[in-house]
């Protein structure tokens, strides 16, 4: 993978794209080439981090306890407030519906009757992250298959079970920045990055959030079969999530779903030439 040092944009392959599309620092005198470097694997899995809360029923969020409340992966959240244990983020549980005394008003319906949670059946410590160095790259082209393979499963389940999670438990994102908050109606910390936020006085506007704002795909251009990437092809060329063109290109088969933005269905033309035939 490269990184452009000068955007944002990333690219997977042996060498960087040959699009001018760089709008970053002093691209001009570069006429919008990239200049590619090495790159982290925050630049492929896009950190999105949300408030842990110690109840999601509870009162939002004020401005003024924004940097009291821990951020926490928010997809992390999302699987705590739907019932994953986690001893260093707390969580009250509710083991009955609440009671309704008005319109936003409840109580907790009273639990004497019921048993005691069993205790700490699923807490065990969060994964730990493992460190750079202790990550070993496959050794054979088959070895690297099975675990693009084995990869990109992974990323099809965790995409899938958060969208499942998703339909549970209310996901926020702010209309004006990419801020995200696992709950029903968003936090009050008025810090939304935005333009024009001043207006707003810092006030992110909540809305439903999708998939792809808890898992953002960063799209990236898909190797064709001939393995370059020609300039004057490129509306051509298709883009596939970051994720899935590393596995791909790792040797797992493509799935269906991506088949389409990865213009697979249409079949690229290997020159310009050939391009000016079809067109
Ligand atoms: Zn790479
Ligand atoms: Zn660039
Ligand atoms: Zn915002």
């Amino acid at each position: 993978c490269f990184g452009c040092r000068y955007c944002g944009e990333i690219h997977v392959g042996s060498v960087g794209h040959p699009f001018r599309t760089c709008r970053g620092m002093s691209s001009d005198k570069r006429k919008g080439e990239h200049d590619w470097g090495s790159t982290f694997v925050e630049a492929v899995f896009l950190p999105v981090e949300a408030y842990h809360l110690e109840d999601r029923l509870g009162p939002r969020i004020p401005h003024d306890q924004r940097f009291e409340v821990p951020r926490i992966p928010a997809l992390v959240e999302l699987c705590i407030q739907a019932g994953l244990d986690l001893p260093e983020y707390p969580t009250k549980r509710r083991r009955k519906p609440i009671v309704k005394i008005g319109r936003k008003e409840f109580v907790d319906a009273n639990e004497d009757d019921l048993p005691d949670p069993e205790p700490d059946k699923f807490k065990e410590p969060i994964l730990e992250e493992v460190s750079d160095d202790e990550i070993t790259p496959p050794s054979s082209p088959e070895e690297t298959a099975a675990l693009a393979e084995e990869t990109l499963k992974m990323w099809e389940t965790l995409r899938n079970g958060a969208l499942r999670l998703m339909k549970r438990y209310s996901v926020r994102v702010c209309g004006y920045c990419p801020e995200v908050h696992i709950g029903a109606s968003g936090h009050k910390a008025r810090n939304c990055g935005a333009f024009k936020h001043q207006q707003r006085n810092g006030q992110h506007g909540w809305q439903a959030a999708v998939l792809d704002d808890l898992i953002p795909p960063r799209y990236v251009w898909h190797m064709p079969e001939s393995g370059e990437l020609q300039k004057e092809l490129k509306i051509f060329y298709g883009q596939a999530p970051a994720v899935v063109e590393i596995c791909i290109q790792g040797g797992a088969q493509v799935p269906e779903k991506y088949k389409a933005t990865m213009r697979l269905d249409i079949g690229i033309p290997s020159s310009l030439k050939e391009a000016e035939m079809v067109v």
